[in-house]
């Protein structure tokens, strides 16, 4: 290992000192009112940096963000209903996956370069009773217009249910004002802590049309009952408990806005430096979170990567399958500062042999 290593993934990303002093301590017993009085506060902080109507709740699970998708799905969702899916990438493809394997009629809303602000395409899909998207397709980096598709689905009755797993923290959200439903989110994105934690909101309209669970370990049903009290039905990721409550503690102390702000200024300052070098934007509709490039020179970005890695401890994300060797991402979330983006900037500057 080179021996400092910057980490530009979208998740895991730089974690906070407090966050790895925290991770460094004996996990606590948590069936008692200290660790209850935890889980309440994460909870009223976390419906308050969303903007989430009154009486909204969160949930927390013992899972990856994928775990959330598939409790949204097993408890939102009724066998043979119709669900409309957003697929821009590969997060798209799979939360379609999810609601057809729990038995929904999915429709798929394909989208190329686009963020839906023109909300035409949803159009052929208005029969549907739920729609689901991934505010952030960060298979490709696309942030698309929430705000657009959460209208079309109010004028259309539809349960908007939105993945917003890699743009919270770093890009606005407010469930409220685009009338979002239920939002998924999960600990190793934009809040920069260790991944195994993941949660579902709800606002008082999704709590309502809940289903019965088809997850025994998912039901939502049972863990809104038990986080009443500020409990999980069962062991929850204690520790990245901790970690969030400290993490949400700062970012309610500052504001959210600032967070926003930060991230925006280094993805700025990352997408104005990249400039003289041979990459283009992949989509025009970019997050804060996150930039997805295509070299213009015809050199592989799978090999880029690799380079970047061992030359210069830099560790990009590659993509898979067909755009393997089209299309790198570089993430701005965490810890990440000015000075981690320069260093970069300089690395892929030498890479291509231009001067900085
Ligand atoms: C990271 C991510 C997920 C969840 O992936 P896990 O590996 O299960 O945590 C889901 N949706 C989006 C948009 C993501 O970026």
């Amino acid at each position: 290992m080179k021996s400092k290593v910057r980490l530009f993934t979208p998740g895991p990303v730089p974690m906070y000192p407090s966050t790895l002093e925290i991770g460094a301590r004996q996990t606590p017993y948590f069936r008692n009112e200290a660790f209850s009085k935890v889980v309440l506060e994460c909870e009223a902080m976390l419906l308050d940096t969303l903007n989430a109507p009154a009486g909204s709740r969160a949930l927390f699970l013992g899972a990856s963000g994928t775990g959330a998708m598939e409790a949204a799905a097993a408890n939102l969702v009724a066998p043979g209903e119709k669900v409309a899916a957003v697929v821009g990438g590969g997060f798209g493809a799979r939360f379609a996956q999810i609601a057809r394997f729990y038995g929904a009629e999915v429709t798929e809303i394909t989208v190329g370069d686009d963020n839906l602000s023109d909300t035409a395409p949803l159009e052929a899909h208005r029969e549907a009773s739920v729609l689901l998207l991934n505010a952030h397709e960060t298979s490709v980096g696309l942030l698309y217009d929430v705000a657009s598709v959460g209208k079309f689905c109010r004028e259309h009755g539809q349960l908007f249910v939105v993945d917003a797993i890699s743009m919270y923290v770093t890009d606005p959200l407010d469930m409220e004002g685009w009338g979002i439903d239920a939002v998924i989110l999960s600990s190793q994105k934009g809040l920069a802590l260790p991944p195994g934690l993941s949660a579902v909101l709800l606002s008082p309209r999704a709590q309502r049309r809940l289903t019965p669970s088809r997850s025994y370990y998912f039901d939502l049903g049972r863990a809104l009952e038990d986080g009443a009290r500020g409990q999980t039905p069962f062991t929850p990721p204690v520790t990245i408990l901790l970690q969030l409550h400290d993490r949400l503690k700062g970012i309610v102390r500052d504001g959210i806005g600032n967070e926003q702000r930060r991230a925006a200024a280094l993805a700025e300052r990352f997408r104005e430096g990249i400039a003289p070098l041979p990459l283009a934007f992949y989509r025009r509709h970019m997050p804060n979170a996150m930039t997805a490039l295509s070299p213009t020179d015809g050199r592989s970005a799978r090999e880029l990567v690799a380079a970047l890695e061992t030359r210069y401890g830099m560790v990009l994300t590659p993509n898979g399958g067909a755009l393997a060797d089209t299309v790198f991402r570089v993430g701005h979330m965490g810890a990440m500062t000015p000075a981690d983006i320069d260093a970069l900037l300089d690395a892929l500057s030498d890479y291509y042999g231009e001067k900085r």
